[in-house]
């Protein structure tokens, strides 16, 4: 594909079908999809609604970013904007793509502060990214406070946007902060509930990402030879710094249910449950502090 591609002239259904072929033999999933996303950014319509043939400038423009999706570079990264439940995004490279997936992972975190019925939960969301689970919460617990954690110089613009920018007339905070070491400076039974989607990709499987995924910071998809790492530490310092009964809400990778409820269970965490995605595949772990416990 090329800048050149000939779509000047064209019929949006004509044009739709060459940004489709274009992106299929590049080997895009949801080449149709995709295109029709492509469409829209290029040319401002839904090409579904639309019967003007392209003009020269349209045309040059879903040329180039037609281009730049069968190069893989992820849509995400290509609109610059991408919806998470019922709010928008910014996101670019840099920081990792808000996921479908992951929404069933904030409805568990919203559900259990639901349940416990304060007005105004401490909430902590650590390993932010865009800050997707932290701005869920606070979007159906308005009352809570939310504090988005986030290490990477690259990904802490696109939070700091999305902490003031994705709710209207909501915001939470954001601390730039590691995870691995950030509970040193917590004060000790603080937190109502933490919330975190941290890198969970185990060696093997960084060495076979999707083009897409390549394009997405390392950082946030690295969980250490095992994928493990950042559980083990969320499940074992960070547990003082919930109060007895809080909860631990974490996005895991598909195979890692039975190895997160472990950790649990050596970390004597109590309740552990685990909720699937709406593809079936295993995606939240829920874990209490026991009460008892200081
Ligand atoms: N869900 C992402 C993927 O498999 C991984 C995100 C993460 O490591 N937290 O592409």
């Amino acid at each position: 594909m090329s800048d050149a591609m000939q779509l000047t002239g064209l019929a949006p259904r004509a044009a739709l079908a060459a940004v489709r072929q274009a992106l299929e033999a590049a080997a895009v999933p949801d080449a149709s999809f995709d295109a029709r996303e492509l469409y829209r950014l290029a040319v401002g319509r839904d090409p579904r609604l639309d019967d003007t043939p392209l003009t020269a400038e349209h045309a040059a423009r879903l040329g180039k970013l037609t281009a730049r999706r069968a190069g893989r570079e992820p849509l995400q990264y290509i609109a610059g904007k991408w919806d998470f439940l019922d709010f928008t995004l910014d996101v670019g490279p840099g920081v990792l793509c808000p996921r479908a997936d992951t929404e069933v992972v904030c409805e568990a975190a919203v559900d259990l502060l639901r349940e416990m019925g304060k007005a105004d939960p401490v909430v902590l969301d650590l390993c932010a990214g865009t800050g997707c689970l932290g701005l869920g919460v606070k979007r159906f617990v308005p009352g809570a406070r939310v504090t988005c954690w986030e290490k990477s110089p690259e990904a802490l613009p696109y939070l700091r946007r999305n902490a003031v920018n994705a709710l209207k007339g909501a915001e939470v905070a954001v601390r730039e902060g590691d995870v691995l070491t950030g509970w040193q400076d917590m004060e000790p039974g603080s937190v109502d509930l933490i919330v975190s989607n941290p890198p969970y990709l185990t060696g093997a499987e960084m060495q076979e990402l999707m083009p897409e995924t390549a394009r997405e910071p390392a950082m946030a998809l690295d969980g250490g030879a095992d994928g493990l790492t950042f559980y083990r530490c969320l499940t074992g310092p960070w547990q003082k710094i919930l109060r007895p009964g809080g909860w631990l809400v974490l996005e895991i990778g598909y195979e890692q249910r039975r190895a997160v409820l472990d950790l649990g269970e050596q970390n004597s965490w109590v309740n552990g449950t685990c909720r699937q995605d709406y593809g079936g595949n295993d995606r939240a772990i829920l874990l209490q502090k026991p009460v008892d416990l200081g």
